[in-house]
Parts: structure tokens; sequence; C-alpha cells
């Protein structure tokens, strides 16, 4: 199952970890199960190896990601940021999981630039930028704890793996790869599925608590947003939800209300691609997603400024709410050459 990590370079990574006595692990902005999955993962791995490790992310963490073990120890930039600051000054190794470059990071971004720490880039974005020292970028892969998992297996750590590590990966499989709905068709996925449960990972209760909980005040928010705010564009094959700042409020948004809400316009058939604009306080944020190989990274990077995976990605605008749903709009034509013709 690690032939598909380069073994020299696993060896490479498991001296730089081994030689390390502060290690920092680090994700993208908005963090989700995959970000907060992998690090955890990483941080209760290199603990059980006796290192000091601490988890810095650049903003909150939705709630319903709090059952994971470790969730509390994590450093929040935007609400403990002279911690973070010395936790990145005196590192001598720093992970970066689940991001492809480093405006990902938001303000962040420069504390980790300016760490004297060796870094390591772990993801699985598309078109990683070359910020780090050490990388292993695997895009096919369905999630960056996959990666992970891969990792220490090729590390030769695996009887490393507790049940914390285990438990915070196979989340983040789940949160990316919906409880084993998408991206999902390499048949190693599996074999890393059995060995997680093997390590006595409770999968209904991840399932439970990171996909199928919420709140009432988000499953009005969500049933408002497809019978008030969906737009369907026959024609493209296209859906579009815009929530603005009132009618956010108007349900109390918390961060992770609105998670899984691109999705549901694809359940109909013959829609391709979904896309949610949700204004947030510095940004109106974007979010897509797609079926039949329609690549919705290339609007997200064309009008967006973002990118993400073909199928998954998202971007943000800088601008009001209308001046955002009018761009894509007005671009939509563009991308109708990526529709697929309907089989005879
Ligand atoms: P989500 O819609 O869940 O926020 O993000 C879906 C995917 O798109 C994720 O893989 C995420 O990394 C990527 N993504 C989301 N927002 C941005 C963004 O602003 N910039 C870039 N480059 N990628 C993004
Ligand atoms: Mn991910």
């Amino acid at each position: 199952m690690d032939k598909l990590i380069d073994s020299g370079k696993a060896k490479d990574f498991r001296r730089l970890i081994e030689r390390s006595e502060r290690i920092v692990l680090t994700c993208h902005v908005r963090p989700d199960g995959d970000a907060i999955g992998s690090t955890l993962g990483f941080w209760h791995l290199v603990r059980t190896l006796g290192k000091e490790a601490s988890v810095i992310v650049p903003d909150k963490a939705p709630a319903n990601l709090s059952f994971l073990p470790g969730f509390k120890e994590i450093g929040v930039y935007t609400c403990h940021p002279q911690y973070c600051e010395k936790m990145f000054a005196e590192a001598d190794l720093v992970i970066c999981c689940d991001f492809n470059t480093p405006s990902r990071q938001d303000n962040l971004a420069p504390l980790m630039l300016a760490s004297p720490a060796v870094k390591v880039l772990v993801d699985h974005h598309q078109e990683p930028d070359t910020f780090t020292d050490l990388s292993f970028s695997y895009p096919d892969m369905s999630s960056t704890c996959e990666l992970v998992f891969r990792l220490i297996a090729a590390m030769g750590l695996y009887e490393d793996v507790n049940l914390d590590c285990a438990t915070s990966l196979l989340t983040g499989i789940i949160t990316d790869t919906r409880n084993f709905a998408v991206n999902c068709k390499h048949p190693d996925l599996y074999d890393i599925l059995m060995r997680l449960l093997g390590k006595g990972v409770d999968k209904e209760r991840i399932v439970k608590e990171a996909l199928t909980t919420r709140s009432l005040s988000s499953l009005k928010l969500e049933a408002y947003a497809i019978s008030e705010k969906l737009e369907v564009f026959h024609r493209h094959k296209a859906a579009l939800i815009t929530l603005s700042r009132g009618e956010l409020d108007r349900f109390n948004y918390e961060r992770g209300d609105t998670e899984g809400l691109v999705n549901r316009p694809l359940e109909v058939k013959g829609l391709v691609y979904s896309i949610f604009m949700r204004e947030d306080p510095d940004c109106i944020k974007v979010s897509a997603r797609s079926c039949d190989g329609f690549p919705v990274s290339e609007i997200c990077k064309d009008l967006y400024a973002g990118g993400g995976h073909i199928q998954a990605a998202g971007g943000e605008f800088h601008g009001t709410l209308e001046q955002c749903r009018a761009l894509l709009l007005e671009n939509m034509d563009k991308y109708d050459k990526y529709l697929k013709a309907p089989k005879e």
C-alpha cells in the first residue's frame, strides 16, 4: 500500500521528525474535517514518539469537530496570536497539512513562512507552490488524512498509530469523501479503513458527529436556502445559492452551519455543477461542487482567485454578493464546453 510514496523521501521525513524536538502542525483557514483530522492525526503520532508538538490553525474550527481528541489543545491564531507566534518561532519542524499555497493560511501565512523551522508539505491539492523544504503532494488521493496514513506506513511508524491518531485520520477521510460517497475509487482506501477500524476507531460516531449532527437553526437555514434561494440554470446544468449577511443572521448562522449545502443541488438529476456564495464578514466565500468531471476548480480559479479539486473547489470575492453573483452569470457560457454531450 505504501508503494505510492517514495521510500527515500519517506525516510528523509522520518529522520526530520526524529531529530526535531518541537513540531508544529498547521493547516488552511476555515479548517474542515480533513485539515483538523490530518493535523491532529500527526499531532497524536509525534507525541507518541515523545515530541513536543502543537496544532496551530488560522481561525476557529467548526464545533462539529470538537469530539476529536486533542481539539481543545488546538492553537487558534485569531484567538491566541502570541501563543501561535511563539510556537512558530520556536519550532524546528513545521508540517503544512491540507493546503498548497501560503495564501490559504490568510493572516497566519507570514508567521509560518518566517518560522526558522524546516518545513514539509503534506497535501492533496493540485499545483502546489514550492514554499517547503520537502513536499508530499498527491492530488489523486481522497484526502490529506489518507496521505498521512500512507506516509506513516511508509515511514515504518504504523505501530505508533494509537486510537486517537486513527480517529483523527478516519474523520478526514470520512468528511472529504462524504462517508465514502465521492473520491473513493481507489481500493487501497478500504484497506486503510480496515486498518483504522482495527485500531478500534468508532466509525459510526465519526459519521454522526462530523457529518450528520447539526443545530435546528442550521437545518432551517438549509431548508430556506433550498426553497427560497436556489436558482437553476438548466442550459448550463448549473445551480446557484446565495446567502446574504442578513439571511445568515436571521438563522443565527455559526461557522459550519452551511457545510454540505453546496452539494444538495447535485441530488437533482441532470445538474452538473453547483455554486454557493456566502456573505462572510471579510469576503464573499464561494464554494463549488460538480459531477461528471466538470472542472469547477477552473471557475473558482478564473473568477474567484481560488482553486481546489476538479469537482470540489472554492474561492473568495471582494465586493458585494450581487457583484459576485453577476460575475458568475456573465461568465457561465464559457464553461459550457466542459459539459459532456448526453449519451445516445
Ligand atoms: P469548501 O467549498 O469546502 O470551502 O472547499 C472545497 C475545496 O476547495 C477544498 O479542497 C478547499 O481546499 C478548496 N478551496 C476552498 N476555498 C478556497 C480558496 O479560497 N482558495 C483555494 N485555492 N482553494 C479553496
Ligand atoms: Mn482535504
